[in-house]
């Protein structure tokens, strides 16, 4: 699929925040457990002037056409369970996404035990998929890091990477949770957080790039 390169800018993995993707393996438990995922190729829009999540656009490499980046967002109802991809509500087929390096190991390892319900999974969650579409606004979606909301944006993902990391993943493997791992993993996880915001609103606010 080709783009005007005048009017957009190709996103790919070779993107720093798209390889942030790739590489943090935090996001691992975004991608494996919530099923949040990031496509392959995504456009910006050079020129609407406009923060950066209202003029991204996802290319749907099927059927050819350009979703706004808003058609999967916690408004909608569509940020997550997108454990195959980011489904094309045109053609019902799936935009490819990127996978990251640490999801991509434990599904390797994994394999032999959900391999064999690969293809029923699939087809199951690709019949529920429709009607998670249907009544997609793109217009009134709230930017979740708009204003000072990225705090609490930022606040709510690092109390559920803390959940996951400092508390459920210890208990499963048997490691004993301390008073310290607490108080350290509160405290990692609030700044880690705070960051994470932070760096979404840097991100998701941009306006017009002049290069
Ligand atoms: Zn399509």
């Amino acid at each position: 699929m080709k783009f005007d390169k005048e009017k957009y800018k190709v996103y790919t993995w070779k993107n720093g925040m798209i390889l942030h993707w790739i590489l943090n393996p935090g996001l691992a438990i975004n991608e494996l457990i919530l099923g949040q995922r990031v496509p392959k190729i995504s456009l910006e829009d050079k020129t609407i002037d406009k923060p950066r999540i209202e003029r991204t656009f996802v290319p749907c490499p099927h059927c050819e056409t350009l979703h706004d980046g808003r058609t999967w967002s916690t408004t909608n109802g569509t940020a997550f369970k997108n454990w195959f991809g980011l489904y094309c509500k045109n053609c019902g087929k799936i935009i490819p996404c990127l996978s990251n390096i640490l999801s991509f190991l434990i599904l390797l390892i994994t394999f032999p035990v959900w391999g064999w319900f690969r293809d029923s999974l699939k087809e199951k969650w690709l019949e529920k998929q429709p009607k998670r579409y249907e009544n997609i606004d793109i217009e009134n979606i709230p930017n979740p890091f708009d204003k000072k909301n990225w705090i609490l944006s930022g606040l709510i993902w690092g109390a559920f990477m803390f959940l996951i990391i400092s508390i459920i993943l210890p208990s499963f493997s048997g490691q004993i949770i301390t008073l310290k791992s607490l108080f350290v993993g509160v405290i990692s996880w609030t700044i880690g957080g705070l960051a994470f915001g932070y760096i979404m609103k840097l991100f998701n606010n941009k306006k017009t790039v002049t290069s």
